[in-house]
């Protein structure tokens, strides 16, 4: 018997991305233009492909301009980081992503640091991650951003919950942590070296797993009442032989039956980072144009 609250990221990622598409009409008279989103694809992977071509979707939905580049995957870091520069000087580019992972004979830390950090809107860079861990104005991964909505949904005020951060890296378990403890939140970063993490996690009051095991975090490790958010996408096995399904890094049915709130997998965290994308790009158009932001916009 599930007790939890299933926390459903798909109903509040089309709400953020409503009030994003909203806002967009009356910046598109302030500034003269629609805020602009470039994404930049080198090669074929086919997952990024997907996850180019949904961005791409729901850009225009949003009502903003898309601008897609694609390379091929010979293309040398010097073409990427050309172009890079180009978008850092075209107006009308709000916000570049440069869809990871790149190929191997291309440096991503230096395509990242080529990125104007007021245009970094996945939150990326060096600066970004410096604003962040200072309490100043910048760009947030898409992904935490997220994951922090949907608490701030659910519990209202985090100031001092425990919260367990399991995973430590740059574009979610850190950021996480340093948006928690903003929050006011006590906050634990768990990683594959942390001992006895069942016990680490049953002091929490708030568990955000980012680890990338399948089912790995189980139902004894949570807290009663507890609210889980399972950033975790995991592909396994399904019942029918040659098939597979996603999982998340919590085992969900053991975790429900205990949690106070918690995250499926798919439908929880996964919608939510397209749609902090498209906020993250209204807040850098508004900011780039000197223009205010509608209230409750991008909350
Ligand atoms: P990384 O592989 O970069 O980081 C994984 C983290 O988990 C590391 O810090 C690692 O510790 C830690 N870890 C690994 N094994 C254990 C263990 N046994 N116990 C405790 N900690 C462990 O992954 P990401 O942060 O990029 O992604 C995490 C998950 O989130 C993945 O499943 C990914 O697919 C998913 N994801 C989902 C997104 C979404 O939109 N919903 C977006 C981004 C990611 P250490 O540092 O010590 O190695």
């Amino acid at each position: 018997m599930n007790g939890a609250e299933i926390i459903d990221g798909k109903a509040y990622a089309a709400g953020l991305r409503a009030r994003v598409a909203a806002a967009v009409p009356a910046f598109r008279v302030a500034a003269g233009r629609a805020p602009g989103l470039a994404v930049v694809l080198v090669g074929e992977d086919p997952a990024s492909q997907v996850y180019v071509r949904s961005k791409h979707k729901a850009t225009v939905e949003a009502g903003m301009e898309s601008f897609e580049h694609r390379l091929p995957a010979t293309a040398s870091e010097m073409e990427l980081l050309d172009l890079v520069e180009r978008l850092n000087a075209d107006d009308r580019v709000d916000g570049i992503l440069v869809q990871l992972p790149l190929p191997s004979h291309i440096d991503e830390k230096r395509v990242i640091a080529t990125i104007d950090p007021d245009k970094d809107v996945d939150g990326f860079h060096v600066v970004n991650a410096g604003r962040l861990a200072v309490g100043e104005a910048g760009y947030v991964p898409c992904t935490p951003l997220g994951c922090l909505m949907l608490l701030k949904d659910r519990l209202g005020d985090l100031s001092g919950l425990a919260a367990v951060v399991i995973g430590r890296s740059n574009i979610v378990g850190k950021p996480m942590a340093a948006l928690l403890l903003a929050e006011n939140c006590t906050v634990t970063v768990a990683h594959s070296r942390t001992r006895d993490l069942a016990d680490v996690v049953r002091r929490a009051d708030i568990v955000v797993a980012a680890v990338g095991r399948p089912e790995m975090v189980k139902g004894d490790w949570i807290r009663h009442g507890a609210t889980v958010i399972d950033v975790g996408i995991n592909r396994v096995p399904g019942a029918e032989p040659g098939k597979t399904r996603l999982v998340g890094d919590v085992a969900f049915a053991e975790a429900a039956a205990v949690a106070g709130a918690i995250t499926p997998v798919p439908g929880g965290v996964g919608p939510m980072t397209i749609a902090v994308l498209l906020r993250n790009t209204l807040v850098a158009a508004h900011r780039r144009a000197g223009v205010a932001l509608p209230e409750g916009a991008i909350g």
